[in-house]
């Protein structure tokens, strides 16, 4: 689908949020690095799509209900079978129905189950003076806690990534440390850049987070995506 037929769905549906599915294949198509994720709607096309992504797959919710999947029990990693597919979406059904009730479930999102790598958060929120705003900074309590991200205003050169990735307080840890790989820092500015241009190219686009990014020696992909357009 276009970013166009996208939208319009979105908005004929009264939402501002893309789920995953429908994000990261916009930013797939922009070439922007995601695992291929497939949407199901019954227990059964998830198996049938876990079998046909290969084994080990991980099943999460979509909802536009459901903003943080993982609070609400909306995440499986690593499942190895049909048969623990199967179990993984019936849970996460009634673990999402438990913690938001009446949540409007459109299915669960299907995807291969990413090797771990160094985890990394490349965004975009939009400033009401400035327009769009390039975040990245590292994952989890780096970001979280402390704030430890750096900025751009779009457009971006190829110079503002490399700075933007420079800039950051725990940049000693993408050139690797205690035992842990270094991360390739072409593929990283890389994302920066093309997400940029994705942005750039799309105004409607008032939101984006890939969170998170998995880095590794050699490349990167997206393991979560989320982008919210404006109101019609
Ligand atoms: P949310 O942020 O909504 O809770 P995520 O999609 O980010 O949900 O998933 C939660 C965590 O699960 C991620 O931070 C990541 O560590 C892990 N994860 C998610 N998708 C994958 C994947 N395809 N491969 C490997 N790990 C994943
Ligand atoms: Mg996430």
């Amino acid at each position: 689908m276009t970013f166009e037929a996208v939208l319009a769905q979105a908005r004929a549906e009264g939402r501002t949020l893309l789920n995953e599915v429908e994000a990261k294949q916009l930013l797939r198509d922009a070439g922007v690095p995601v695992t291929n994720t497939t949407l199901a709607t019954s227990r059964e096309e998830a198996q049938a799509q876990a079998e046909a992504a290969g084994y080990p797959v991980v099943l999460k919710v979509v909802s536009p209900d459901i903003a943080h999947k993982s609070d609400a029990g909306g995440v499986k990693l690593n499942l190895k079978s049909k048969d623990e597919v199967g179990a993984a979406h019936d849970a996460i059904l009634e673990s999402c129905l438990k913690h938001v009730p009446g949540a409007r479930i459109t299915g669960v999102a299907v995807q291969h189950m990413a090797p771990q790598g160094t985890e990394v958060i490349v965004g975009m929120t939009t400033d009401p003076q400035f327009g769009p705003v390039m975040m990245f900074g590292l994952g989890g309590i780096m970001v979280e806690v402390l704030k430890d991200v750096s900025f751009r205003l779009v457009p971006l050169e190829e110079k503002d990534a490399t700075q933007m990735i420079d800039e950051i307080k725990g940049r000693p840890i993408l050139a690797g440390v205690r035992g842990q790989p270094p991360a390739d820092i072409g593929a990283l500015k890389t994302a920066i850049l093309k997400v940029a241009e994705f942005v750039e190219k799309h105004p409607e686009v008032k939101e984006l987070d890939l969170n998170p990014v998995f880095a590794y020696p050699d490349g990167a992909i997206a393991v979560d995506a989320r982008i919210v357009v404006a109101e019609a």
